[in-house]
């Protein structure tokens, strides 16, 4: 059968099968149609069933998580954990809090996973987990409640070798502290079960970091290979959590200049760069909303998500070099690429995983912007909870500057993956299908070697 008609069946029964689960759609979409090359070449993948296999989980986990809050009422959300694929290592993948999270938002995460994890060149499996509760407007206890309650229902399924979550949109070094005592608690067991712990009890340094200092690491990385860098680039990003904060401090000491920001309510655009100081301050220590950056003594302007350019996200519309998204799936619409087109950008750059709709792709990749996949430019927040494991299973505690060189490291290596594997597949600089291919490939051979599994 050609590779072609294999891959429609594949999508049809994905859609047949989850209904209503169209991120994960949208993502297995744009990794098998970019698979093409590969399976056009060698007929091994199809011989073994490869693509049926790989787009369903090995296992999902729903539970209810009931949590008392501080009026003493009984409050009730959902939680899950897709343990999406285990060939090349322990399932490893995020936890999202967030009240727009569903089995279909787990399953496009982890599937996601399984290949950016192959990437790295780490030991780790894919996976994702998550729940709709909403942790804004949430007093300290409320979310310690809730964190415990989760855990409880999913501690049974994880494990040091087995599945080893993180943070994500709404989980940071807090929630992962609450889950990581609930574990310790039930199991009487004090072991690695979690990264992004806190550096006293057996977290990494730089992994705080690590997501967006490995994003702006690719970027370097993927301009060099054209003659340019970051020097002097104006840059956009979007988001104002960890991913953009630490995208954002890494790009001034790469000699950049980023001039924006963002979050769920508005859009900062600071000429002169932004302050990360305060930035930091007002979301990392102070939790409140951007609009407070807004008040600080400076030329800034701040553009409320109602004020947006129709059918679009302010941050896109603002010139600039390059443009990191670094917030949230499906941020960056057809629309936003035009702006990006029109005002000289020459790199998109994904901090956030998907942030980039299909058609805003097809543009993008048509109209010679260069693009780093999130599934290759976000890879150093999970390489470095690699990291965090194989510290912990030593009982040692790297240097930041030893966790910082090995993150470099990387990222150059996933990206020279990326770009050999798209010289390979005559397509020079396409680092969706290198990307793609080259972690399929890694996996998809495995799971050959290892068999009926
Ligand atoms: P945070 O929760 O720290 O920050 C998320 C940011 O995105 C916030 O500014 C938030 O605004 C904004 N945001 C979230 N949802 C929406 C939405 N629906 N519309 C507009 N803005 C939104 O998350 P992270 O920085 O950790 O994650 C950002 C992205 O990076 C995600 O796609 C995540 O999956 C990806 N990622 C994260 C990694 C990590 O190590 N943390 C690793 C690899 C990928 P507000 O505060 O107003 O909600």
């Amino acid at each position: 059968m050609p590779s072609s008609q294999k891959i429609e069946e594949v999508l049809k029964y994905i859609k047949d099968n989850s209904p209503g689960q169209d991120e994960f759609y949208q993502a297995a979409q744009e990794v098998l149609y970019s698979l093409s090359p590969l399976l056009n070449q060698d007929p091994k993948y199809l011989e073994h069933n490869i693509l049926e296999r790989i787009v369903v989980p090995e296992r999902s986990i729903i539970f209810r998580v009931t949590w008392l809050d501080d009026a003493g009422k009984v409050q009730t959300n959902v939680g899950y954990r897709v343990q999406f694929n285990s060939t090349i290592g322990p399932y490893k993948g995020g936890l999202r809090f967030h009240p727009t999270v569903s089995l279909g938002t787990v399953k496009f995460l982890g599937f996601e996973q399984i290949f950016k994890n192959a990437l790295t060149g780490l030991q780790i499996g894919g996976a994702k987990g998550g729940s709709n509760f909403n942790p804004k407007g949430k007093s300290d206890n409320e979310i310690m409640k809730f964190c415990q309650a989760f855990m409880t229902e999913l501690y049974n399924h994880i494990g040091k070798h087995k599945d080893v979550p993180a943070g994500d949109i709404g989980v940071g070094a807090r929630e992962i502290g609450y889950l990581f005592g609930q574990y310790k608690r039930l199991t009487g067991e004090f072991e690695g079960v979690l990264t992004g712990k806190g550096l006293d009890w057996g977290g990494s340094k730089a992994r705080k970091e690590a997501t967006g200092y490995g994003s702006v690491y690719f970027a370097e990385n993927f301009l060099n290979a054209y003659g340019k860098s970051l020097k002097g680039k104006r840059c956009c990003v979007s988001g104002s959590g960890n991913v953009a904060i630490y995208t954002i401090e890494k790009l001034y000491e790469m000699g950049a200049i980023p001039v924006s920001c963002s979050d769920s309510k508005g859009t900062i655009y600071h000429e002169d760069g932004i302050d990360i100081k305060s930035l930091k301050s007002i979301k990392e220590i102070h939790h409140a909303s951007l609009e407070e950056y807004a008040y600080l003594d400076c030329a800034c302007t701040y553009t409320p998500v109602s004020k947006y350019p129709e059918g679009g996200h302010a941050v896109w519309h603002i010139p600039c070099d390059i443009a990191f998204p670094s917030a949230t799936q499906n941020e960056l619409t057809l629309n936003d690429a035009k702006a990006l087109k029109m005002n000289g950008c020459i790199l998109v750059n994904e901090g956030a995983n998907m942030p980039t709709m299909p058609d805003a792709l097809e543009f993008i990749q048509e109209s010679g912007i260069l693009f780093s996949p999130g599934k290759a430019a976000n890879a150093g927040g999970v390489a470095t909870s690699q990291l965090e494991m194989s510290q912990n299973a030593s009982m040692a505690q790297w240097s930041f500057e030893e966790v910082d060189i090995k993150l470099r490291t990387i990222m150059q290596n996933i990206f020279k993956t990326a770009y050999e594997t798209s010289k390979e597949f005559d397509c020079e600089g396409d680092l969706v299908t290198g990307a793609n291919i080259a972690g399929f490939r890694k996996v998809a051979n495995s799971m050959i070697e290892q068999g009926a599994v």
